[in-house]
């Protein structure tokens, strides 16, 4: 059996989705710019694309840009808004536990003179909200703080922050890679006075190297990558058409079927989580487990074991699951997942952290599979005391 667990890092795209960027390869292969009918053709499927991802954000089409991946939106989120706002500040502040994409812009900026303040969190990844409101002055020109986080799905309180701007004039950003479908993200409701939000095509069944960008009407932040003029000279660069119009469909199938994909996902997490407790002594649930829990991750420490001992243990029975720490393993002066250290969990905590994340397509019948695998390999690896 292939139990794929892994659906924060990427996740399988849909079959359609497939189908759809096939044949646009093949018949419309056009480019968006040019006027001749070939060229249209392909600007109708980026416009068809565009229209079904604002529509699930509740936004205005001309208010989304595609990007080639949810790290340039987040680069184009952080550094175009530096370039619009440096005269009237230097200070941007983000949370601890923001993706590399956020983080490392921050670094840049901090080493080129800006002042960044990096916000702490709870054991449960709870943003410490105290703590934001008393960093925001005159100085601030940017917050950023991710909806979801991708390694404990964490949700965060967004719309506290945009009620802490006030009048002041911050621009809000929010990376939706890891809540774009998964939770309510409308724009006019919960997202309300939002500038900036993040999306990733290959975190919802779409294809990788897509990404988009909102940008609320009048936030006026800069281009990060110039040349051909394309997006409304907001993005240049020849359109991925293929990879746009997969997005666009992913989207749609993603938001359509919205409640009945989060049923599916709360039940493998519910009931996976619910075996682990059972069975398993000795944990550490690092996930929220009441309504700021994003139904899509599980992150949980087994203590007296090596998280990524057991996802090679596992990998070898067709489980797929990650330790968290993939990330920071690119960061080679911190020990473990940044994410969790903000936590403060203790290194033998870290080191036993595990996270399942989920997708629609799980089933019941593989949660039991999983359990039975995982209950026999954390047992092994504690008998033999090699972890402790
Ligand atoms: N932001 C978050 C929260 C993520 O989880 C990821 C990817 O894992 C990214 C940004 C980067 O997105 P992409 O892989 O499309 O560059």
């Amino acid at each position: 059996m292939l139990v794929y667990l892994d659906n924060s890092s990427t996740t399988k795209q849909y079959d359609e989705v497939t189908e759809l960027m096939y044949k646009i390869s093949k018949e419309t292969f056009g480019n968006p710019s040019s006027l001749h009918s070939l060229g249209l053709a392909a600007e109708k499927e980026v416009k068809n694309a565009r229209d079904e991802i604002s529509k699930a954000l509740g936004v205005k089409g001309e208010e989304l840009f595609f990007t080639s991946c949810g790290t340039e939106a987040d680069n184009t989120a952080i550094f175009g808004t530096v370039e619009a706002k440096k005269r009237r500040g230097n200070k941007i502040i983000v949370s601890k536990v923001e993706h590399p994409a956020v983080l490392e812009p921050a670094k840049k900026l901090e080493e080129q003179g800006y002042k960044v303040s990096y916000i702490g969190v709870d054991d449960k990844c709870h943003l410490n909200l105290d703590e934001l409101r008393s960093e925001i002055d005159e100085d601030t020109i940017l917050i950023s703080v991710m909806s979801v986080n991708n390694e404990t799905g964490t949700i965060m309180p967004i719309d506290k922050i945009v009620d802490m701007r006030e009048n002041r004039d911050i621009i809000i950003h929010t990376d939706l890679v890891q809540g774009f479908g998964k939770i309510d993200l409308n724009l006019n409701s919960k997202f309300k006075g939002v500038d900036l939000v993040s999306l990733s095509a290959h975190k919802i069944h779409g294809p990788k190297g897509m990404g988009a960008l909102y940008v609320r009407k009048g936030s006026n932040i800069k281009p990060f990558i110039l040349g051909g003029g394309q997006e409304s000279h907001f993005r240049s660069g020849t359109e991925n058409v293929q990879g746009i119009a997969g997005f666009g469909l992913a989207s749609k199938m993603a938001n359509d079927n919205f409640e009945d994909r989060i049923a599916k996902m709360s039940k493998a997490r519910e009931y996976l989580l619910h075996g682990i407790e059972s069975e398993i002594k000795d944990i550490r649930i690092n996930s929220p487990l009441d309504d700021t829990a994003c139904p899509s991750v599980l992150n949980i420490s087994f203590l007296g074991t090596r998280g990524e001992v057991l996802l090679h243990t596992l990998e070898q029975d067709g489980i797929f699951i990650s330790t968290g720490s993939a990330c920071s393993s690119n960061h080679a002066s911190q020990k473990g997942s940044h994410v969790l250290n903000a936590m403060g969990l203790k290194p033998k905590e870290i080191e036993g952290a595990i996270r399942f994340s989920f997708s629609e397509f799980n089933t019941i019948e593989e949660m039991d599979y999983t359990l039975d695998k995982l209950v026999k390999a954390v047992s092994r690896f504690r008998k033999l005391g090699t972890f402790r």
